[in-house]
């Protein structure tokens, strides 16, 4: 037996099993069937403890439970993540005036926020996004706005502000028992065995200077710019991983690698999204070396992540503009305004308030419990939306880890989790904290439900073991670990989900009540949730009659 004697047990299970013992309560019977020596409690927390606040959407709220309204804006914007701060961006942006941001979190930044220990901050959800292709109109925009991008070269490329590109040496995996170089489980293959990969990628470059005959991008950012030609379309109605069946790929190395981009954007396997989805990783994001020179594709992050860019936006309000700690419990449209009813979190108290247009920036899979008269046909297709639960670990440590040096990202092959990411990488720091991320991408409902019922203890104790068969030191180096259990965590964009009939309803506009939100166009990413969130306040502002130059200039035709 090895030092792990509780990860031996895990193989033995299948993840079916795992879920359903852990739903099941009977954790004690499993974890007594692994040999696991006594360890140390190692200390830490869950930070969002608790039942999560959202269920208190699932409360019956009538307006009689609500305090009349005391309060009148122009535009409620309902969530203050990525997408609902860049929808106040272009409002303020455009001159209007009256906003009101809530958000039920104490925190903003929603799945991009950011978390502190000592000096170091650190993400506790997303954490890079990418240069934006050419397209990508309003994400330059916005970037250029706060600061990130400085300008462009002759060629037109995006110039960066400095410490913004991620820094080398980028990414490791550690494959049979050694960390490589890169993201690279080909590395002992031979020529012929390579052979598959070369021509996966070539395939992948083929679909990154597409475009359908419409003229468009095959694969464009944000995805509503993509081509509607219907060959490259059906591609969202078979899986990913049917598409590489189709194509002959069935190297286990190129499924592990192709499984393993799925997981990283969607918390998903390649047999659970799209081939839609799958290939816009590498033809919209991840450029090929080949072509590097036209389509730069440099990773961009900040020690918070793109908490980073939740700061940025957030300045953009004034203190009076946020209410944090207020869940948005019911919407109704009336003649000309919304009625909002919220609970004060802090209080109890239930208030309402008056505006004249809503950007509802929530998940949508919610919008069904708070939003009266929201179309049958509509509440069905955002109920219907999955989401993978995730698991991040900030693993704190009392020196850097000593084994050979560690990149940026750091990956494990033979694992459930992503692997983790080192906070302090932008800063030269060598690695004190250590980001772990464990996407859920089976039995949704089964993780989720042990997400909550098991303790910080439990969940600290399957990472270690994770862990620890990469760094045997680990046990004595960590100080604290503390977690963030995000139940619904990436929206999944299943086959049919991007391009299929639901797509409409998740972003068909009520007369007052407008969608933002990454789920609105399907792929969990911060540029679809920017590009969302000033798509709704462009929609806000043809409501209210607001004169605006439009960011979507990539829209017309599509
Ligand atoms: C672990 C993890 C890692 C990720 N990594 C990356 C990455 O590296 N790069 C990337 O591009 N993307 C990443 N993503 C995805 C990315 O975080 C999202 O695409 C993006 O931040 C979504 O923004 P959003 O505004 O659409 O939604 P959310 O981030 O979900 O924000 C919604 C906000 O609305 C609030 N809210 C909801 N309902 C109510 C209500 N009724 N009343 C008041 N407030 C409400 C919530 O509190 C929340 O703040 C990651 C996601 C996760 C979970």
């Amino acid at each position: 037996m090895n030092a792990d004697g509780r990860r031996d047990g895990m193989k033995a299970l299948s993840r079916r099993q795992f879920f359903g013992a852990l739903a099941a309560g009977s954790w004690a019977a499993w974890s007594s069937c692994s040999s696991d020596q006594q360890r140390r409690r190692i200390p830490g927390r869950i930070v969002n403890e608790g039942p999560p606040r959202g269920h208190l959407l699932r409360d019956v709220h009538s307006w009689e439970d609500f305090d009349a309204a005391d309060h009148a804006c122009d535009v409620a914007i309902v969530g203050g993540g990525i997408s609902g701060l860049a929808a106040a961006w272009k409002l303020r942006r455009s001159g209007v005036e009256r906003i009101l941001l809530l958000d039920l979190e104490d925190q903003l930044g929603g799945t991009s926020r950011s978390g502190q220990w000592g000096d170091q901050i650190f993400p506790w959800g997303a954490h890079y996004i990418n240069i934006p292709p050419a397209e990508a109109d309003c994400i330059h925009e916005i970037l250029q706005d706060l600061g990130v991008i400085d300008g462009y070269d002759a060629a037109n490329k995006p110039l960066v502000a400095a410490g913004t590109m991620l820094r080398w040496p980028h990414e490791r995996l550690f494959y049979r028992g050694r960390w490589t170089d890169g993201l690279d489980p080909f590395i002992d293959a031979s020529s012929r065995e390579r052979e598959a990969l070369l021509r996966f990628e070539d395939a992948m470059l083929r679909w990154t200077l597409h475009r359908g005959r419409d003229g468009r991008r095959a694969f464009a950012m944000p995805l509503r710019y993509s081509t509607a030609d219907s060959r490259v379309r059906r591609l969202d109605q078979i899986s990913m991983a049917q598409y590489l069946r189709e194509e002959g790929w069935h190297d286990d190395r190129l499924r592990w690698l192709v499984d393993y981009a799925c997981r990283d954007d969607y918390g998903s396997t390649a047999a659970q999204v799209s081939a839609w989805a799958g290939i816009h990783y590498y033809a919209c994001r991840f450029y090929d070396y080949r072509i590097e020179e036209a389509y730069p594709a440099h990773t961009l992050t900040w020690p918070e992540g793109n908490g980073h860019l939740v700061t940025q936006l957030a300045n953009r309000l004034g203190k009076n503009e946020i209410k944090r700690q207020a869940l948005v419990a019911r919407l109704a449209e009336e003649r000309s305004q919304v009625r909002l009813g919220y609970i004060d979190l802090t209080t109890g108290e239930k208030r309402q308030l008056t505006a004249r247009a809503v950007v509802y920036a929530g998940k949508l899979h919610t919008a069904p419990y708070a939003i009266v008269d929201l179309p049958d046909a509509q509440a069905k297709a955002m109920a219907a939306i999955e989401y993978s639960p995730w698991l991040v670990a900030a693993i704190f440590l009392k020196e850097p880890l000593a084994a050979s040096q560690t990149t940026w990202d750091n990956v494990l092959y033979d694992s459930p989790s992503l692997g983790y990411v080192v906070a302090d990488h932008q800063q030269g720091g060598g690695g004190r904290v250590l980001l772990y991320y464990w996407p859920f991408v089976d039995q949704l409902a089964d993780a989720r439900h042990a997400l909550l019922a098991q303790d910080h203890s439990f969940w600290t104790e399957q990472i270690m073991a994770d862990l620890r068969r990469v760094h045997p030191e680990l046990d004595d180096l960590v100080e604290r670990v503390d977690l963030y259990r995000w139940g619904h965590g990436m929206m999944r964009p299943s086959p049919g989900l991007l391009w299929g009939p639901m797509a409409g309803w998740r972003q068909q506009p009520m007369e007052r009540i407008f969608f933002a939100s990454c789920d609105a166009t399907g792929l969990p990413l911060c540029e679809e949730a920017i590009f969302s969130g000033i798509l709704a306040a462009e929609q806000a502002m043809d409501c209210l009659g607001v004169a605006y130059p439009s960011s979507l200039g990539g829209l017309a035709d599509a």
